[in-house]
Parts: C-alpha cells; structure tokens; sequence
C-alpha cells in the first residue's frame, strides 16, 4: 500500500477541496497510512515525530465520521495544553470548511466556563478540550458523553508526561464502551501502552519510522567545557585544525552577536548570520564566506537554512541545538560533496544527557574530544611558522641575511641558534595563557547528586495534585529567592503568582510546582530567560525521556 495522493484517499470531495486550499499537496506518511483504517472503524496508536501532521491524520477522518444531522457531541480530542486544543480546533474547521452542519469547539481552563456551556448548549459535535475542562463539562451535564463514538488523545505522551493519566482514564471510563479510541503521540512509553491494552480494542499501530539518518563522511567529537571556557576552546580548535572555512552554531541571534565581536576582538574573520538580517545582508555575509573574506561565520538555525557552501571543514555546535533534526541538519553544513568534514559539540553537565538523544537519534556516537592545550597550539603554530622558514630556505637567497647574522653573532659573541630563538619569539609572540581547568569530574559528581536529589523527590516528595513540579539549574548559589521565581512565572508566563505553588531553593538549583494546565506554557516562556542575570534551564522535574 503506497498512497501518496489525497484524491487516492477514501475521503469525501469536501476534504479534498479543503486540503487543497490549505496547500497540502499530498498526505504524508502519517496521514495516508492512519486515515484509511480509523475510516474502518478500527482503534489506532498513529506515532510520528513532531510536525509530521498527526492533526490531519486524525481529523479528516473525525470529520468524515461525524454526523451532521445529529447535533450531540459525537467526537472528543483530548489535548495536552490550551494552545493545542485551540490550534487543533482551528486547523479541524479550516479542514471541515465545506462539510456543512459540523461543529468544533475548543474547551479549555482559564476561559470562562459559561461561554463555553452557552456554546456547548447551541449544538457542537465535535469538542476539543484539555482533560481537565472536559472532566469539569462531563461534571456538570454541559458535555454528554453517551453518544461520544470517538475519542482521540493527541499528542498523548505530552499528556501522560504533564500528570494527565488519571484524568484520562476518567474520560475514557465515562464514554460508550462501543466508541473508536485513537492515540497520536511523537514517542511510545509503557504508560501509553498501558492505557491501549486497558482502553482499546485490538489497536493497529501505526508507526511512521523517520528516514535513515546519513552522516558517513563526518567526524563527529564532543568536548566537555563549561560556558565561560567555551569562546578559549572555539579558538585554540580554531588555531590548531585551521579549517578553511567554519560554521559555529549557537542557539540564539543575541548568543552570535556576541561570539562575532568577541572572535573579531581576538583577530579572527568571523561575521553572523541569523534571522534578524535582511536578505540582502544575508545575501552580502555569504558572499563574504564563499570568497573567504570571512572564514567564521556564526549561525543561527534558522539562517542555516541557506548555507550551501562546499568547503565548510568544521562545524561547531557551540552552543548544543535544542533540536535531534537541527543537529543533523547542522553537521550536514559540512562534509559536503564527498568532502570530510569534522564536527565539535560544546557540551557541559546535564547536557550530556541532550548529547546522548542526539546520539539515539543519529544512530551515531559522538567521540570525546580534549580541548588543545596550550601547547597544542603552539606546536601548531610553530609547525606552520617552520614550515613557511623550510620554504624560504628552499626557495630564497639568504645570503645578505646570512652575513646580518654572523656580523651580530661576532660583535655581541652570541650563538646562532640564539639569534634564531629570539626571531621566532618577535615572529609569534609569547603570550603568558592560563591553562583551562574543567574541573570535569567533581561536576559529573555534582549532576549525579542532583539525579539522585530528584530521584528522592520523585519518590518521596510527590508534586501536589494538580500541579507539576519544574526543575530550575539556578538557586542559593546565584542569590535566588523565591520572589525572583514567582516574578519570572508571572512576567514571562503570565501565570499568576497566587497559583505559583511549593518552591524549594537549592544551592544550585529550584524546585517549583505550577499547575499542570500551565506547565507546558511556563516551560516554553521561560526556556530562553535569565533570572538575576542567570540564563535558566527549565524543565520538568520528573525526566521524560526514557
Ligand atoms: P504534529 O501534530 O504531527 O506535530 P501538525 O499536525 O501540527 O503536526 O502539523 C504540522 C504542520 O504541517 C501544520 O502546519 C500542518 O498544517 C502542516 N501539514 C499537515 N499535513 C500536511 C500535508 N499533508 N502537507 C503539508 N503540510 C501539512
Ligand atoms: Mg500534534
């Protein structure tokens, strides 16, 4: 079974001019393998990765399902957070624009419930909600549930992970026993298993396997080095390889900005390109690269996009991609055109574990790298320095130099090889440098401890119900308290600081409870901000990856 074309799908003419005008040229993997069989009837687990179009997969066939003339709910999606339910919903009735008579509604905490009701009351068929407000609907008889014959769990990993799993099973004790239930999930855990053994009848898993992943002619290292060692390591890889031309990636256009003038400011070519630059910038910074006026050229994903040059030897993930994709799509800016290319990964602490996704995803290990020593460097340097000395040997006249020397060397009684020391220290200098101590194993030690710190709280100190509990890397150690937690949550997330709950402060890092509804948006806002002038990492307290 291969279809690739919508009109080859069993689906009526209404979601065909629909998806038409939305500009999907064709289903993809997801769509035209799990659309057929929920059509039939039959329960479906659809895993796809992110962004692969799991929102169609499962609401062109919901739509084609419903009943128009019937004017109960007959479909319920449960989604993890609010922005999804809404952007389910929005993209169901863009889909369901020509078929008449069906109604979606988004159903989620924080709006207010009587609105909802209202429209609940006018006729609505198919409802999207967060489980919590679905389970507050179904509580007070404003959603009935008997003649539910399809529930769908989007993005149920996202759901389980966020604490949702007994209202869930509420949910789904409360429906008809005869309905269709459909899970749609990026990963499969044993909590997703354990409610498709418990939930559904026979389900047909439907597995879309991402495409081999290719990286054969890349030498891939990591290196351990803590942010404030990372700009002295970039240039010491720098000094010793000597690549052609480089690309260092870094996770933000300010994070670039910055890494340009500090390169500049050392003597390197070294220009930036991400987002916030015209095209005809973008246009002039490549330009620069491909000639090699610049040999550096600092990037942002999101610029990346457009760096098609051949010779890039080396990559260097400086700061690690919050993405598996992007990294490959990082290294994949070199060893192009058959070429060898070799890539560096900055990776510190925690990060670790990042590196280890990466290498999952990659089917790819990474080798361990250690940052050239100082005298590494000038082994480089005065390899090259000898070898332009040999060529001028080779290829020059010397003998009015020659006679330069031994006039010195007789008036001042010096030797030769004294003389000659002294011209290679005026050649390439002698700078006093601080040897870089990464103090490696006392912070792996540290991040065991954290581990374990979290492992107890996992078992002992359970989140409040309601509430998910969030890691922050930050606590005493960088003055902390717990206004400046709250103050972060309120300003960047716009969650209210009376629904903020237990906050337990650290040396080096915080433990704060929100409430499940909110999590998801706290961990977005705050993903790329400071808190008294610390960058944060924020996550979930309970790891997810398994
Ligand atoms: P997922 O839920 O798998 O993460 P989404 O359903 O949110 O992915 O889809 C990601 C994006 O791809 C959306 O913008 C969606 O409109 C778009 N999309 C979905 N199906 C197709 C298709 N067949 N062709 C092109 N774009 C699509
Ligand atoms: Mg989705």
């Amino acid at each position: 079974m291969n279809i690739i074309k919508f009109e080859d799908l069993p689906i009526s003419d209404e979601i065909k001019r629909s998806v038409a005008e939305l500009g999907f040229e064709e289903p993809s993997p997801i769509q035209s393998q799990s659309i057929p069989v929920i059509l039939t009837g039959k329960d479906v687990i659809g895993q796809a990765q992110t962004g692969t179009g799991k929102t169609a997969a499962f609401s062109i066939p919901v739509l084609e399902m419903v009943d128009p003339n019937n004017k109960n709910v007959q479909a319920v999606v449960l989604c993890p957070t609010r922005e999804l339910a809404i952007q389910v919903s929005s993209e169901m009735r863009k889909l369901g624009k020509y078929k008449s008579g069906i109604k979606t509604l988004p159903v989620y905490g924080g709006q207010p419930i009587d609105r909802q009701i209202k429209s609940l009351k006018s006729g609505v068929q198919v409802v999207i909600g967060t489980p919590g407000r679905v389970i507050d609907h179904i509580n007070r008889r404003t959603l009935k549930m008997d003649e539910v014959k399809m529930l769908v769990l989007d993005e149920a990993d996202e759901m389980l992970d966020m604490g949702f799993r007994e209202d869930i099973e509420l949910i789904l004790e409360q429906t008809p026993s005869e309905r269709q239930t459909t899970f749609f999930s990026a990963t499969m855990s044993k909590e997703i298993l354990e409610l498709t053994k418990k939930y559904q009848d026979d389900p047909q898993l439907i597995k879309i396997v991402r495409k081999e992943l290719t990286v054969p002619n890349i030498k891939q290292y990591y290196i351990e080095t803590r942010r404030a060692n990372k700009l002295e390591v970039l240039c010491r890889l720098i000094d010793v390889y000597n690549p052609k031309l480089s690309v260092v990636f870094c996770n933000t256009k300010r994070g670039s900005d910055e890494l340009v003038s500090e390169l500049q400011a050392r003597g390197y070519f070294a220009d930036a390109l991400h987002g916030d630059l015209k095209q005809t910038q973008r246009d002039i910074v490549m330009d620069k690269f491909r000639q090699g006026t610049i040999d550096i050229l600092v990037a942002t994903d999101v610029a990346a996009r457009g760096i098609d040059v051949d010779d890039v030897e080396m990559v260097f993930n400086y700061d690690l991609p919050q993405d598996e994709e992007y990294y490959v799509h990082r290294i994949g800016r070199t060893g192009r055109a058959g070429r060898e290319g070799i890539s560096f990964s900055f990776v510190f602490g925690k990060e670790i574990r990042k590196m280890k996704d990466i290498e999952r995803y990659t089917k790819c290990k990474l080798v361990r790298h250690n940052i050239p020593t100082i005298a590494d460097v000038e082994e480089k340097k005065v390899t090259a320095f000898f070898k332009e000395v040999k060529d001028v040997i080779k290829d020059s006249n010397l003998s009015k130099q020659t006679q330069w020397i031994e006039n010195l060397c007789e008036e001042e009684g010096l030797e030769a090889i004294e003389v000659a020391a002294a011209l290679v220290k005026i050649a390439l200098g002698d700078e006093e440098k601080q040897e870089i101590v990464e103090e490696t194993s006392s912070y792996k030690e540290e991040s065991g401890r954290r581990r374990r710190d979290r492992g107890d709280r996992k078992r002992g100190k359970n989140a409040e119900a309601g509430m998910v509990r969030l890691f922050i890397n930050v606590g005493k150690n960088q003055r902390i308290q717990a206004k400046d937690i709250v103050g972060a949550i309120a300003g960047e997330a716009g969650i209210p600081g009376k629904l903020v709950g237990t906050i337990d402060i650290y040396d080096k890092y915080t433990f704060v409870e929100v409430p499940k509804e909110n999590a998801k948006k706290v961990l977005d806002k705050m993903k790329n901000i400071k808190i008294k002038g610390n960058k944060i990492n924020i996550e979930k307290a309970n790891q997810r990856r398994k």
